[in-house]
């Protein structure tokens, strides 16, 4: 057998190029000449009247649609409604859940507007007439007449239908036998099929095996249903990657490579055998270059060899797709074989500007202006036809402009190529084009899924048509004129000055003009992971021990010593104070490697959890040297009578002392002294006796960005250290991150001293919980739950430890989150592939293996890890029968869950408060009522609704809780700097000289 060809270098293309210099290009390329533009003009005018004259042949749905788009408050209603509501079991969690989202909008607001939301329901589902719902109805009258009328289970019924239609219009069958029964109607008339079987990504084992065989399943049944046609004129079937693996992710490469190339060659190969078209849809950019990894490794395969099936789907909002264009042909042209790609716009762009400002990434791997997408598909679209036949293009859109402009650029020719569109979406255009030019073939895509399985697309889809920026949406409306349909992406951006939206500021901008967002890494972006690996491991760290525990006196003469200090830069103003912070923050970004390593040998953080702790101590330092500022400039003027001038100053207090905890033992101790120093003290700085070299190297970094020596004070030791800097009759305030116990320690100690009362601002744990409802999306909660309880090994002080689920949905709940949980690493916090670290020391092991133990008896285990040899603590999940069974707070990787009845849930918020503690609180729940009702009940610092419930930004989600979980006032917010100060009010007679000229001169 010949030997295969070389492995080409892996992709590879800048992450974020700037969106001006691709406009430039793009502009430059794309002209076209005047009878061109005139023939796109009139292909597309002829295709958008095709789209408009198509009297609501789909059954509503798009009626429904265009009368609520996702700018109002209706649409959005209906799209939540729409993402939940089929997969909530219970009635009354339904009921409650339909009354809360169609209360909230005006589903009747108008006379003429006879196919509203509910008619549409109760009309589909009751076969009622329209008539149900009279004009000028209020929305609640409508709700209550028809509950009274109908009664609750028809309303249900009814609402449930109305989804199920909804999802049928843009799903082919509930599974797979159904959908090609349903398709076979149109396989006479050319139109091609590409099957999707829907799903969200798998978070557990069993979930990728699931889809694996339901993949392969599917492929047998298309493969059996297929006539003698042959390629590209044959069905295919489209997979997902992350439905195949638990952990598509980059840092799992390796993992990734081994157990999931594997499945996709099976699945390939079982397509070659029935000769289908076998497409890799594309999924998030951070995943582009892992997909392209596994989808060469399984392309290169030589038993795939001879098919000319295999395909990948390329994103033309993201600013790579040109490379990857390059790269898939030249893997195509070096094994000598052709393959189909699908040119798609993307489905992510919402998520992806997030991801990247999340991120704070240097750019946006996506464009930021819709035409930019519209000129980059155009451009990629004539790259992919000059690569014919190598490369079988598959243009997806419902854009009549683009299809128009590609008609165009093919220059006549019809084979080669095909368009695809997806089921239940722009059937008038290609219905149009089909007559006009039935030589050109189009595919459909078609989802085949359960209606649980069809939330996640559907809500896509309904974004998709109901988005203004959205092709399909502008086409429905009338009121929207056809030359503006018709505006050239080349007309709209204008010049490459235009690229990038006004409105969306770079992710390094995004606090803009307060401050600078602090600079992340995508992990997805192999070379800017790869640098970062080998940067962090060619620091020299200083080795452990090399920072000497202070004894009391040395306390005691850096509390005199900084005394001095204090007088110096409390005089300092504002503005120098807040510019050493900004040029500390630099420092530390410069340095971020440095300070990595350091975290990862002294703290035992992870790659990603050293990354973050940098980051969020960077944006300490900006935050409050911004907000400094402000509150320490000029003093803010009190308004007075005339004739004296009355001003509020703030000031430092004197000696503050700093006491921080190891589990961020940079972001922490950095967050406390900065905030100390630039309120205007001199800070004696205690850190965790588990952590002194990462203190130790923050304070140089200090001292380097110009705070004097005498103002900042290091001083290392254990808890007899601390308290004898707390005891120091010098000290006017004390900030202490730690234990609830400590806190008091101080307190009382403070209190016990004569002369000024001193302030404390304590910031200490949690009994931290997360609320659990039917309507939550399943895979949403495994994600959250496993961040927030394990992330860390949980020694975060925000992390759950309490986990509340309905016991309508916690069996499924409960595996997912196990099974997701099963598929952590935990090991050397040095390989990036690691999710979980050690915990820090062999005390902390010792607790919490007791407590475990402690619950192996106790309570119900569902799930233990297993971990490595050393101070690791392997994940467990244990079910109590009372929450009253968790007493105090457990810092690590141990959840404990209670299952609720839904008409308990007034039982819930009880014990939460009981706990007396009030840090962090997670929800999930799509009723606005149940997330209200816990807000307003329940006391807690920070509040999640329907996301992980730790790692608070700086300036975004200030950090703090309330009881026994800390005095307040909140890290990271506008109302800590002014606790670490005190308050001068000084008042001037500007008339003492003998009158008030400046009223006098005033005139009349
Ligand atoms: C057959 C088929 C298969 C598909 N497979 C995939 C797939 O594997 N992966 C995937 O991600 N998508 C996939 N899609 C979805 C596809 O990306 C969307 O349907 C497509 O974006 C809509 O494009 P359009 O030309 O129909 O609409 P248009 O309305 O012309 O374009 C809308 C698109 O523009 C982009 N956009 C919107 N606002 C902005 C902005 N401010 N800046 C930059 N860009 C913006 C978005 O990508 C949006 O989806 C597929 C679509 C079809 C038809």
């Amino acid at each position: 057998m010949p030997s295969p060809p070389p492995e080409l270098p892996p992709f590879s293309a800048p992450y974020a190029p700037d969106d001006r210099a691709m406009a430039a290009r793009l502009l430059q390329a794309a002209r076209l000449d005047p009878a061109q533009e005139a023939r796109i003009d009139r292909t597309a005018t002829r295709l958008i009247e095709a789209i408009r004259t198509n009297d609501d042949a789909l059954g509503g749905v798009e009626d429904m649609l265009r009368e609520f788009a996702l700018s109002t408050k209706e649409g959005l209603a209906l799209m939540v409604l729409a993402e939940a509501l089929l997969r909530v079991p219970d009635a009354r969690t339904a009921d409650q859940f339909i009354e809360d989202k169609l209360g909230q909008g005006d589903f009747v607001h108008h006379e003429t507007r006879s196919s509203a939301f509910l008619v549409n329901a109760s009309a589909w589902a009751l076969g009622m007439s329209a008539r149900v719902i009279q004009p000028g109805e209020t929305p609640q009258g409508t709700i209550g007449r028809l509950t009274k009328r109908l009664g609750a289970p028809a309303v249900r019924l009814a609402t449930r239908q109305a989804m199920r239609l909804m999802g049928n219009h843009f799903v082919l069958g509930e599974t797979i036998e159904a959908a090609l029964s349903r398709a076979r109607p149109d396989s006479s008339s050319q139109q091609r099929y590409s099957f999707d079987m829907l799903g969200e990504g798998a978070r557990t084992a069993e979930d990728a095996v699931r889809y694996f065989n339901s993949y392969a399943s599917a492929i047998e049944a298309i493969g059996r249903a297929a006539d003698d046609r042959t390629l590209p004129d044959r069905p295919g079937i489209s997979v997902k990657l992350s439905a195949f693996h638990p952990r598509f992710e980059a840092v799992s490469r390796e993992r990734v490579m081994n157990e999931l190339v594997p499945r996709l060659i099976d699945l390939a190969r079982q397509a070659k055998a029935h000769e289908l078209n076998f497409t890799v849809d594309a999924e998030e950019a951070d995943r582009l270059e892992l997909s392209l990894d596994v989808m060469s490794a399984a392309f290169r395969d030589p038993s795939l060899a001879g098919w000319d099936g295999f395909g990948l789907a390329i994103q033309a909002y993201q600013k790579r797709a040109a490379d990857v264009i390059d790269y898939v042909d030249g893997l195509a042209r070096s094994l000598d074989r052709k393959m189909m790609v699908r040119l798609v716009k993307g489905a992510y762009w919402d998520t992806e500007i997030k991801r990247a400002q999340e991120r704070g990434l240097d750019g946006y791997p996506v464009f930021t202006r819709k035409a930019m997408t519209d000129l980059n598909y155009v451009a990629c679209a004539q790259q992919l036809l000059a690569l014919r036949p190598r490369i079988f293009p598959q243009f997806a859109t419902h854009n009549a402009l683009t299809v128009a402009t590609i008609l165009e650029l093919a220059e006549g020719e019809a084979s080669g190529f095909e368009f695809q569109r997806l089921h239940g979406m722009g059937e008038a255009l290609y219905a149009k084009l089909g007559e006009d030019r039935p030589d050109i073939a189009h595919r459909t895509y078609a989802p085949v899924g359960s209606h649980r399985d069809l939330l996640a697309y559907l809500v896509r889809r309904l974004l998709e048509n109901g988005a203004n920026s959205s092709f399909v949406a502008l086409a429905a409306d009338d009121a929207v004129p056809v030359s503006q349909l018709l505006r050239r992406p080349t007309d709209i951006i204008g010049s490459a000055e235009n690229a990038a939206h006004p409105n969306i500021p770079l992710p390094r901008d995004l606090y803009r003009p307060q401050r600078e967002n602090s600079r992340g890494i995508e992990f997805g972006e192999r070379a800017a992971l790869s640098h970062l690996v080998s940067a962090v491991a060619a620091q020299q760290v200083p080795a452990a021990g090399s920072v000497a525990d202070a004894t009391a006196a040395a306390a005691n003469a850096a509390v005199s010593a900084a005394s001095d200090g204090f007088r110096r830069w409390s005089k300092t103003p504002a503005d120098k104070r807040a510019a050493t912070l900004e040029r500390a923050a630099d420092l530390l970004e410069t340095r971020s490697a440095h300070f990595i390593a350091l975290l990862q040998r002294e703290g035992g953080k992870t790659l990603d959890d050293a990354v973050s702790e940098v980051r969020e101590a960077v944006d300490f330092c900006r935050y409050y040297a911004a907000q400094g500022r402000e509150l320490f400039g000029d003093g803010k003027a009190m308004p007075g009578p005339t004739g004296e001038s009355n001003v509020l100053c703030l000031r430092g207090r004197g000696v503050f002392v700093a006491i921080s905890p190891w589990n961020f033992p940079l972001a922490i101790f950095l967050g406390q002294v900065t905030a100390g120093l630039m309120a205007g003290n001199a800070v004696v700085a205690k850190p965790a006796e588990q952590t002194p070299l990462i203190a130790a190297e923050a304070v140089r970094l200090l001292h380097e960005a110009g705070v004097p020596a005498s103002a900042l004070h290091l001083v290392a030791g254990d808890g007899r250290i601390g308290a004898a800097l707390v005891a120091h009759p010098h000290v006017a305030g004390v900030v202490f991150t730690g234990s609830t116990e400590v806190a008091r320690m101080i307190n009382r100690a403070l209190a016990a001293t004569d002369g000024p009362i001193v302030p404390l601002i304590a910031e200490t744990g949690g009994i931290n919980a997360m609320i659990v409802d039917a309507t939550a999306l399943p895979e949403q909660v495994a994600d959250d739950v496993v961040t927030s309880a394990f992330r860390t090994a949980g020694q975060r002080c925000s992390a759950l430890r309490l986990l509340f689920v309905q016991d309508d949905v916690a069996d499924r709940m409960i595996e997912m989150i196990a099974g997701a949980a099963r598929e952590l690493v935990v090991g050397d916090p040095n390989d990036p592939a690691t999710h979980i670290g050690p915990v820090i020391d062999a005390d902390a092991k010792q607790r919490l293996d007791a407590h475990i133990a402690r619950m192996k008896k106790e309570a119900r285990l569902h799930f233990a890890g297993t971990v490595p040899a050393g101070n690791f603590v392997a994940p467990h999940i244990f079910e109590l029968s009372d929450a009253g069974q968790l007493t105090e707070e457990v810092f690590g990787p141990v959840l404990h869950v209670v299952r609720y009845a839904a008409d308990r849930f007034d039982r819930v918020l009880q014990s939460i408060e009981r706990s007396g503690y009030g840090l962090t609180l997670g929800i999930h729940s799509r009723i606005d009522d149940t997330v209200e009702d816990a807000i307003e009940v329940l006391q807690v610092g920070n509040i999640y609704v329907n996301r992980n419930m730790i790692g608070a930004v700086v300036g975004v989600q200030p950090f703090g809780g309330h009881g026994l979980s800390g005095t307040g006032p909140k890290a990271g917010g506008p109302h800590y700097l002014p606790r670490f100060a005190t308050e001068q009010t000084v008042t001037v007679n500007t008339a003492a000289a003998g009158g008030n000229a400046a009223l006098m001169s005033g005139g009349e």
